[in-house]
């Protein structure tokens, strides 16, 4: 506390002047009358006064405002996601390696549930879990020409073990290709192992030489990759929609999260693919996140490892490979940014690090009692649950700290509640409070929760909505993209012959040529929009990370 000594006719008089007191949050500027004269010991016992006068509940009502996250997301993103990632507590950026970060509970708990939705559905489809070691051998990765040409400037090396001087260089997995098919030539013997398919969850690690962005791209981040052989082009091309229905399945569905699926040219294509499919998520700030992609390889990297199987006519044939990286830690990020709003996070009700907060306006036995008993209800049906028990924070203040954290739910507990066998609830998504009856509380969380994602799901499906724009002309294309939308084009080609255009784009536009819908063939009705040569696509061109 700050207190001045103002000094009128012969009485010393002290006032406080409050500026900003606890943790960060500013009271107006105001000053409290503490008394003439005082002596030292009278001045501190007037102290204290002051002290829980301004800290009653009366006044924190009037001040909770100022306390509130308050960053427009739509305006300042760059801001809110920086600040958002400090306040809510999901990294601390300070660990002393650059490029990586510590993940915290609150993140970490979201991304656990990320991580358990995605692996129940890859093994509800017969993919396999399994754990790699995280060391790659570099022969390993010398054996596919593109995959050793795309990864090896992000590789970190291990050259020693203690003072022993490896022989051979070690790769830390940037991702596990090389790792898991000399294993697949080990396993796979005949067409009746096939489809062969698993997967694992784990940590992978890239030099990135790119400015890093915590969750969106840092040196390791965590994912799921999952590797598949196949019996034929046919077999992995059922593999690739399986990958990308999986995707909505999860991604969509559980996630709220609206994407697009591209199939991206061949210039941008996976070090070592024979085609690529990105889903693409978009930024408030017209950016494109890649998430989820899925490939199938080139025969060359079956043939360079040997994974071949003895056919139904006994003949030795080399298998298709297919591969789809989920990266959780990525898409996490797209999870809170999609979601986010002024007031903060707002999670999808199945991921939510917690789906309930219960406050109790007092810390007397009988509320927080009443809100234990409470909370064993909920989490006896699968409900998460914390309560607050934090004995320096007024309620209002607890009530923004975790509507910023993004918990859907909020249970008041007060002794009127208490009397009337009432709840107090509010919600995140509608920003509304309501009393109901407590014996409906498990009613209330369960029909909520549907709505809840009804809604949060419904937000985010509009942020796609015009922002595609049909574009003819180079110089609207330019326009288009300023103003952070996706151009639909017309487009010469998506092979090699294309390429000149796209660097075109990439250099006069500052934007990329995402690729074609994955889904839908379009056909093309004009001219390519930077050549003018006869299009034989058309093509999204936006601006991604
Ligand atoms: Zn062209």
């Amino acid at each position: 506390m700050v207190f001045t000594e103002i000094k009128e006719r012969n009485k010393k008089k002290y006032y406080y002047r409050v500026k900003s007191i606890r943790k960060g949050e500013k009271v107006d500027k105001k000053r409290i009358y503490l008394g003439a004269n005082l002596s030292k010991q009278e001045l501190e016992k007037a102290e204290k006064e002051a002290d829980k006068k301004i800290l009653s509940d009366k006044i924190s009502m009037k001040k909770t405002k100022t306390i509130t996250f308050g960053i427009d997301k739509e305006k300042d993103f760059s801001e809110w996601f920086t600040q958002i990632i400090q306040k809510a507590e999901l990294a601390d950026m300070r660990y002393n390696v650059k490029g990586f970060l510590v993940f915290q509970p609150w993140s970490v708990l979201a991304m656990e549930k990320m991580y358990k939705f995605l692996e129940q559905k890859l093994q509800e489809k017969n993919h396999n879990p399994h754990w790699f070691p995280t060391l790659i051998p570099e022969k390993n990765f010398k054996i596919e020409g593109e995959h050793v040409k795309g990864f090896t400037p992000e590789v970190f090396w291990v050259t020693s073990g203690g003072n022993m001087k490896f022989e051979e260089k070690l790769a830390l997995r940037p991702t596990s290709e090389t790792a898991f098919y000399q294993m697949f030539s080990l396993w796979i013997r005949s067409w009746k192992d096939l489809p062969y398919k698993t997967y694992q969850r784990a940590n992978v690690f890239r030099y990135e030489t790119k400015a890093t962005r915590p969750f969106l791209r840092s040196r390791e981040f965590h994912w799921i990759e999952t590797h598949c052989a196949h019996k034929t082009l046919k077999d992995a091309e059922a593999q690739v929609n399986e990958d990308m229905k999986t995707t909505e399945e999860v991604l969509g569905d559980v996630f709220l999260l609206p994407f697009i699926f591209f199939e991206r040219p061949s210039w941008d294509k996976f070090p070592g693919a024979y085609r690529t499919f990105a889903a693409d998520v978009l930024n408030p700030d017209g950016r494109l996140v890649q998430q989820p992609s899925t490939h199938i390889l080139n025969q060359d990297f079956a043939e360079g490892f040997n994974v071949k199987f003895k056919d139904e006519d006994e003949k030795e044939k080399v298998a298709w490979i297919t591969c789809y990286g989920p990266a959780i830690s990525r898409i996490f990020a797209s999870v809170i940014i999609v979601h986010g709003d002024g007031k903060g996070l707002k999670f999808p009700w199945k991921i939510a690090p917690k789906q309930v907060v219960i406050v109790p306006i007092n810390l007397d036995k009988q509320l927080t009692e009443k809100a234990g008993e409470l909370k064993k209800i909920l989490e006896k049906n699968n409900i998460s649950v914390t309560i607050d028990l934090d004995d320096e924070k007024r309620p209002g203040e607890k009530f923004y700290f975790w509507e910023m954290k993004g918990v859907p739910l909020r249970i008041e507990l007060g002794k009127k509640e208490l009397q009337n066998k009432e709840l107090t609830i509010y919600r995140r998504d509608t920003d509304e409070k309501k009393k109901i009856k407590e014996k409906k509380l498990l009613k209330y969380a369960e029909r909520t929760s549907q709505e809840y994602d009804k809604n949060l799901k419904k937000h985010a499906d509009s942020l796609f909505k015009n922002k595609i724009q049909d574009i003819e002309k180079k110089e609207d294309l330019k326009a288009v993209i300023e103003e952070g939308k996706i151009a639909r084009v017309n487009f010469c080609s998506i092979e090699k012959e294309g390429e000149k255009c796209a660097e075109i784009v990439e250099k006069e536009i500052n934007a990329e040529v995402r690729g074609t819908l994955a889904n839908k063939k379009e056909k093309p009705t004009g001219k390519c929009v930077i050549c003018g040569k006869p299009a034989k696509e058309v093509v999204y061109v936006g601006r991604s990370y």
